[in-house]
C-alpha cells in the first residue's frame, strides 16, 4: 500500500513538472531585444517579479535592457494552476564607449525655468510608458521609420571627463530637413508635442502591452493625440527641434521604461551605413 501510494506520488510530481509546456520564444536572445512569446491560452507570465499581459490567444511581449543579465527567467502558471519556470539565455553584447577627457569644467547647465519645463516633458513621456492596451499591433512587424545614414546607435555612451553620460537610448538617422517619417509599427498616437526642451516636436505611438516608439526633433507633425496609424504611415517631417546639432530623426522603441535597440526589431530592408 505504502509503495503504490509512493508511486502514485511520484507518478503525480512527475505529471507537475511536465503540465505545462514552454513557452515558444521569436526574437534576438541578446540584450536591447524584444521577444514576443506564446503560451496556452489561460496562462499567467511573471517576469523579473511583474505580471506580464498575455492576451486571449496567448501572446505575450518581453524586453530586454541595455544591460540586462545574461541569465534571465520567467514563470508560466498555467490555467490548471501549475508552474513552471523557463529559462532564458542572452548573448553577451558590447557597447560602443567614447572617452573624452580634458574638456573645460563649465558646461552649459539648464536655468530653474527650463528644469521645469524638462520635468513636465519628462512626465508626459513617461505616462505614455506606463500604458498597457491590449491591442497587438506589435503583431503587424515594424519597419524603418526613414532610411538614411545611422548617426548614433543604440547604447553608445560618452564619458566626459570620467564621467559617464546616459547612454543612448535609440537610434539617430540622419536626413534632410523635412524628409518624411513613417510610423515604425501600427499603434495609436499617444503623444504630440509641438516643443520639447530637449525633443522638440515630439511623437509617441502606443503599440500595445507596454509597447511605444518615440521620435524626436521633427520639423513638422501631421497626426493627432488618438489617431490610430498603420505601419509606414506619415507622422512628421525630419528637423533639428529641440537640442539637435543637425537635422537628423531619433526613433526608440521602449517597453514600458526599458529602452529597446530598434535596430534588432525591425525587419525589412535596412540603412547601409553604421555610425562608429
Ligand atoms: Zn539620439
Amino acid at each position: 500500500m505504502k509503495i503504490m501510494i509512493m508511486a502514485l506520488m511520484v507518478f503525480a510530481y512527475s505529471n507537475r513538472v511536465h503540465a505545462v509546456d514552454r513557452a515558444l520564444l521569436k526574437g534576438s536572445l541578446i540584450p536591447g531585444s524584444l521577444i514576443t512569446g506564446k503560451v496556452a491560452p489561460g496562462s499567467k507570465i511573471n517576469f523579473h517579479k511583474k505580471t506580464v499581459r498575455v492576451s486571449p490567444d496567448g501572446t505575450f511581449i518581453l524586453g530586454f535592457g541595455r544591460n540586462a543579465k545574461l541569465t534571465q527567467s520567467i514563470e508560466i502558471l498555467d490555467p490548471n494552476g501549475f508552474t513552471y519556470t523557463q529559462n532564458i539565455k542572452l548573448k553577451k553584447r558590447t557597447y560602443n564607449i567614447t572617452r573624452i577627457d580634458g574638456l573645460p569644467g563649465r558646461k552649459v547647465t539648464p536655468n530653474p525655468k527650463d528644469v521645469k519645463r524638462i520635468k513636465a516633458n519628462n512626465a508626459g513621456i513617461a505616462r505614455v510608458r506606463q500604458l498597457d492596451t491590449k491591442t497587438q499591433n506589435f503583431l503587424n512587424g515594424f519597419q524603418w521609420p526613414i532610411l538614411g545614414r545611422i548617426s548614433g546607435v543604440y547604447g553608445s555612451q560618452r564619458v566626459l571627463n570620467g564621467k559617464p553620460r546616459s547612454p543612448h537610448n535609440g537610434v539617430d538617422i540622419a536626413a534632410p530637413k523635412g524628409s518624411t517619417v513613417l510610423a515604425t509599427a501600427t499603434g495609436t498616437i499617444a503623444l504630440v508635442h509641438q516643443d520639447m526642451f530637449y525633443s522638440g516636436k515630439t511623437v509617441m505611438i502606443d503599440h500595445g502591452h507596454g509597447l511605444s516608439s518615440i521620435y524626436i526633433h521633427m520639423s513638422e507633425i501631421l497626426v493627432k493625440k488618438g489617431q490610430l496609424v498603420t505601419k509606414g504611415e506619415a507622422i512628421g517631417a525630419v528637423g533639428m527641434t529641440g537640442r539637435a546639432t543637425g537635422p537628423h530623426l531619433h526613433w526608440g522603441i521602449s517597453l514600458f521604461r526599458t529602452h529597446l535597440d530598434p535596430m534588432l526589431i525591425v525587419t525589412g530592408k535596412t540603412n547601409v551605413k553604421k555610425a562608429q
